[in-house]
């Protein structure tokens, strides 16, 4: 189907847009790499009066490597982020994530903080922000203001922003130096989204964990971290029975969907097997028994 008739503008600068959202940011919606978003406008789930496509606006595609944290402009592209090469754990985790984000001509154009956005509960960058607690930045007409993600994902699509604001940028903080990262994904065929997905980011010292972060995609309508896992190993000896301990607490902590194709049992059973993996090939790169 064609897409709803509605009026169009490319601002071109953040304060141009935020003008236009504040007059007509009800009736909007702010278009990055469109490829979730022209799909709603082509089956009329979305029918705004007004698109407001951000591409054109200069210095949101800057990955910013900084002391303490990572930025990542609302322009930057998934592609940049399977490419990314600065030397951190967190680029490695990128890299590992990146190639299970859809395909690569949607990679080419969709955007890290358009899935933020987007906030679909299978989005592995989503699960990403959630176990680091990212902090999501918009620019709106009161002004600037940073949201954690724990606050951001109110429910499947459904997110702290509100109409008038524009997504601008997303802070990672950096894992601690020596951490290892892990990720595995469940998923039907190759591009599809995942049925459940699990990142796990751990620094081991002296043979016991001393930082520990786990991510879930699909475990429930939100994005999670798996908390009590992460406490569960935290000053532990990582030894297979412990992982498979915390594997089994962080699929109790989620609250997956029951659908025909996948009841809840069984991507529990595949969350649990996911995270259970995760540690498993973050410990063996940690180099610890
Ligand atoms: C076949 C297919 C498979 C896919 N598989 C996956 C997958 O496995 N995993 C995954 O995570 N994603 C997947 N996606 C979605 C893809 O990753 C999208 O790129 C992403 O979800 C949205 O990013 P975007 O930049 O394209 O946003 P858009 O489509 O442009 O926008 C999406 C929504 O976010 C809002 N938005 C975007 N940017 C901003 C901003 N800066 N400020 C305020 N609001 C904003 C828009 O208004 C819109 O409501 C898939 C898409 C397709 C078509």
């Amino acid at each position: 189907m064609k897409p709803p008739q509605f009026d169009y503008v490319a601002p071109a600068s953040v304060p141009e847009a935020v003008a236009v959202l504040a007059e007509r940011g009800p009736e909007s919606r702010v278009l990055a790499g469109g490829q979730s978003l022209l799909i709603e406008l082509r089956y009329r789930t979305e029918r705004p009066a007004l698109v407001v496509d951000v591409n054109r606006i200069p210095g949101l595609s800057d990955i910013a490597v900084e002391d303490g944290s990572v930025h990542i402009g609302a322009l930057v592209r998934h592609a940049q982020l399977e490419h990314a090469r600065f030397g951190d754990p967190l680029a490695e985790l990128f890299r590992q994530v990146a190639p299970y984000v859809a395909h690569p001509p949607i990679r080419a154009r969709g955007t890290f903080a358009g899935s933020l956005a987007w906030a679909h509960p299978a989005s592995e960058w989503c699960a990403l922000a959630m176990a680091l607690d990212a902090g999501i930045e918009l620019d709106g007409p009161s002004g600037r203001r940073t949201v954690p993600a724990g606050s951001w994902f109110r429910g499947a699509f459904t997110t702290a922003c509100l109409p008038e604001e524009l997504v601008t940028g997303v802070r990672l903080p950096r894992p601690p130096a020596g951490a290892v990262v892990a990720f595995a994904e469940h998923r039907r065929t190759h591009g599809s989204f995942a049925l459940a997905a699990a990142l796990v980011m751990l620094r081991v010292s002296e043979g016991r964990v001393a930082w520990i972060r786990i991510g879930l995609a699909n475990a429930a309508d939100i994005p999670l971290r798996a908390v009590e896992a992460e406490h569960l190993m935290m000053g532990e000896r990582p030894e297979p029975d412990l992982r498979a301990q915390a594997a089994a607490r962080a699929a109790a902590e989620a609250d997956p969907a029951d659908e025909p194709h996948a009841p809840a049992a069984y991507r529990r059973h595949a969350l649990a097997t996911l995270v259970r993996r995760c540690l498993a090939r973050a410990v063996e790169n940690a180099g610890t028994p």
